[in-house]
């Protein structure tokens, strides 16, 4: 394991492996990931681990079979590379779909109803007490939230949108979906992000989403709206989101996620109309505890001689 995982995921793990648990929180270096790939039957990786060509270029001769990687996205690993070396990766789909729709709900919430900015207030002791004008957000209620990539987080989004807010529910994906909820599909990005009032994104990170909301698709957007990110920071071209907010160009973002994770610009956290949360989508117990099984799962299955449960 590439970093210390809740110990009943350790635990399980240990039951079936000769387990070995780096110590570190942070990312593998590349002399790490090569040599987990020379020591070690199985890795499980995470976020941040940046298993690219040239890591497994350097290993021919790799013990590793399997990247259990821990975390639905997997952007960090280059898996076409892997395939070429003989290696499989899997992920944990599903495990994180409820606990990361929640985030979008806190950052929609928080951005949408200045939040951030009430406590910020409140802390600096400068609040003067309740009166009529102050503070005034946007209600989400009745209004529009447009998902980019409807797919399972996407969906659980705009269910959340639909049944708990009774907001209408718009969408841009590459494919039409069969959903449980009236939802209509804009015929492109751009379309979507000037119809709605919130536009929050839920595709995978990689190279074909790579700055797809960029100062052309900001522009589009209408200026009460606010931006959610709870998919990948590279997602968003972050110096045109600084500009849009600083000109007030939209009404706010909310953010779990950055262009260059940890690293968040001192432009976003001097500004007021943005929430800046420390990438914590899957951050409770339990989903991580189930996030892990699955990872193990996936181990088990493998040297089992099984098909991956959730091969990528
Ligand atoms: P998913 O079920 O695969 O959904 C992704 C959706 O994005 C798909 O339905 C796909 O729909 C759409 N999509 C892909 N490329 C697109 C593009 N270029 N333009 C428009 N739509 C596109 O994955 P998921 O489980 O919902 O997870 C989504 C992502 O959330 C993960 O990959 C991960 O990066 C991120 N995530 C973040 C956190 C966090 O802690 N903040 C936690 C969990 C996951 P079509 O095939 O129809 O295009």
């Amino acid at each position: 394991m590439s970093r210390p995982l809740p110990e009943r995921v350790q635990a399980a793990a240990r039951d079936r492996f000769d387990l070995t648990v780096r110590p570190e929180t942070g990312p593998l270096s590349t002399e790490e990931m090569q040599a987990a790939l020379r020591d070690f039957d199985g890795v499980v990786p995470t976020l941040g681990d940046l298993f690219s060509a040239e890591v497994f270029a350097a290993v021919p001769d790799a013990r590793c079979r399997v990247l259990a990687n821990f975390g639905v996205g997997y952007n960090h690993i280059d898996t076409d590379a892997a395939r070429t070396a003989g290696i499989a990766v899997s992920n944990t789909p599903g495990a994180v779909t409820d606990a990361t729709a929640d985030t979008a709900m806190t950052l929609m919430l928080m951005s949408a109803r200045r939040a951030g900015e009430g406590e910020r207030l409140v802390r600096a002791g400068a609040w003067e007490g309740w009166h009529p004008t102050q503070l005034l957000g946007m209600h989400l209620g009745g209004k529009t939230v447009g998902i980019v990539g409807m797919g399972r987080i996407g969906q659980a989004i705009a269910r959340r949108c639909h049944d708990g807010f009774g907001m209408k529910v718009a969408y841009h994906s590459r494919s039409p979906k069969e959903l449980s909820f009236p939802a209509s599909r804009a015929e492109s990005l751009k379309a979507l992000a000037g119809s709605v009032d919130v536009l929050v994104l839920a595709v995978p990170g990689g190279a074909e989403t790579h700055h797809l909301i960029n100062a052309e698709v900001l522009a589009a957007m209408r200026p009460h709206a606010h931006l959610i990110n709870i998919a990948r920071g590279n997602v968003v071209e972050e110096a045109a989101l600084i500009d849009a907010l600083q000109t007030g160009r939209i009404g706010g973002a909310g953010l779990d996620v950055y262009e260059f994770e940890p690293s968040v610009p001192e432009a976003l956290k001097r500004l007021e109309n943005v929430v800046l949360l420390p990438h914590i989508g899957t951050a409770a117990l339990e989903v991580r505890e189930d996030m892990g099984l699955m990872s193990v799962d996936n181990l088990v299955a493998f040297f089992d001689g099984k098909p991956l449960p959730n091969a990528v």
